[in-house]
């Protein structure tokens, strides 16, 4: 279980996105200013300041953005950070935007240089400069392009420079969801795919959701399943326990990069400490995937600590795995 989206995911996803500020759920304080921010710009007839979205995946910075511009009644554009290889790509998509248009862009901290440098220029003066020719002969034309918001989003916001973060209006971080709030994404989730869910069950399938919606969303389906085929279709918490054990969800819902980096901390450095790249090599993983992915979350578990020696291990770990504090850290 993965916050990542796979693939095949998106289609079922877009059929439960929150399609107003009011339909999303929790997140209050973000909600609430985006809302303030929303009917100012509504009132002014301008569009709204430029978003930072920041956060661990799949907690909603891609609903966000589309409700903003539902919300403005403009069109989205969507594109990455990692789509834009060279300033020309983004020069192409900010003189074709319509005035007041939504401009997502997921994972800006990836974005190319010389294509974040003419961002600058784009946000704060609706202005890009093409350059012609190259070496000292080449001359830059200012261009005008039509007034837009920009709705970046990032898991890693420490990463953003500083002249690009100082553009952004409004800078909301996203936090995990808790039990409550996965549970009426839950409920909603299965009013909407004609599933019976118990209180119950929302409340068990929340409690191993990993704090974010999307899985919440992706076990739901899998429970729903479970439930058709070996139950009578109704989700009650045995149901979505035995659901659950099937598919090797255990009960913090830690996904198997989650367990890996655990185990691989506990088991093989013994608690820690240990540095990031040591423990992504141990894992077979990018030191980015494991400090972006998985251990936002282990943190906020009480699984995990950052120290300035290293990663460690807390006693709730070894418990989890099913070892002993002490003896662990012994043997
Ligand atoms: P990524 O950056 O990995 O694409 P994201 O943060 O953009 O993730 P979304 O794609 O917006 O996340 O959300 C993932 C799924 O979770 C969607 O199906 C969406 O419907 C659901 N979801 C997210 N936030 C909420 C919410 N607050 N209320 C209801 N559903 C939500």
């Amino acid at each position: 279980v993965s916050p990542v989206a796979e693939p095949q995911e998106r289609a079922f996803e877009a059929g439960l996105r929150p399609g107003t500020l009011a339909e999303f759920i929790g997140q209050q304080k973000v909600r609430e200013q985006l809302m303030i921010m929303l009917e100012g710009a509504r009132a002014r007839a301008r569009p709204p300041d430029h978003v930072l979205l920041s956060g661990p995946p799949g907690l909603g910075k891609t609903s966000l953005a589309m409700i903003i511009a539902r919300e403005m009644a403009v069109p989205l554009r969507m594109t990455s950070g990692p789509a834009v290889e060279r300033a020309g790509d983004l020069v192409a998509i900010l003189t074709a935007l319509a005035p007041g248009e939504v401009l997502f862009l997921d994972e800006i901290h990836r974005i190319a240089r010389p294509a974040e440098e003419l961002l600058y220029a784009a946000m704060e003066d609706f202005r890009v400069d093409v350059v012609l020719g190259k070496g000292p002969g080449a001359t830059a034309i200012p261009l005008d392009i039509a007034p837009f918001t920009l709705v970046g989003a990032t898991t890693r916001s420490g990463l953003l420079t500083g002249p690009l973060r100082d553009r952004f209006g409004f800078t909301a971080h996203m936090d995990f969801y808790d039990t409550d709030e996965l549970i009426d994404v839950l409920v909603r989730s299965a009013a909407l795919l004609g599933v019976h869910i118990t209180g119950d069950g929302a409340a068990e399938v929340a409690g191993r959701s990993r704090g974010t919606p999307r899985i919440a969303n992706r076990l739901l389906r899998r429970v729903r399943d479970y439930a058709e085929v070996r139950a009578d279709g109704v989700v009650t918490r045995e149901v979505a326990q035995a659901a659950l054990r099937v598919y090797d969800v255990d009960a913090l819902g830690l996904d198997r990069l989650d367990r890996a980096v655990l185990e691989a901390l506990v088991r093989r450095f013994n608690g820690g400490p240990v540095g990031l790249a040591t423990l992504a090599v141990a894992v077979g993983e990018e030191p980015d995937t494991v400090e972006e992915v998985a251990e936002p979350f282990l943190v906020r578990a009480g699984l995990l600590a950052r120290t300035p020696r290293g990663r460690i291990a807390t006693p709730a770990a070894f418990t989890h795995l099913g070892l002993d504090p002490v003896e662990g850290l012994l043997g």
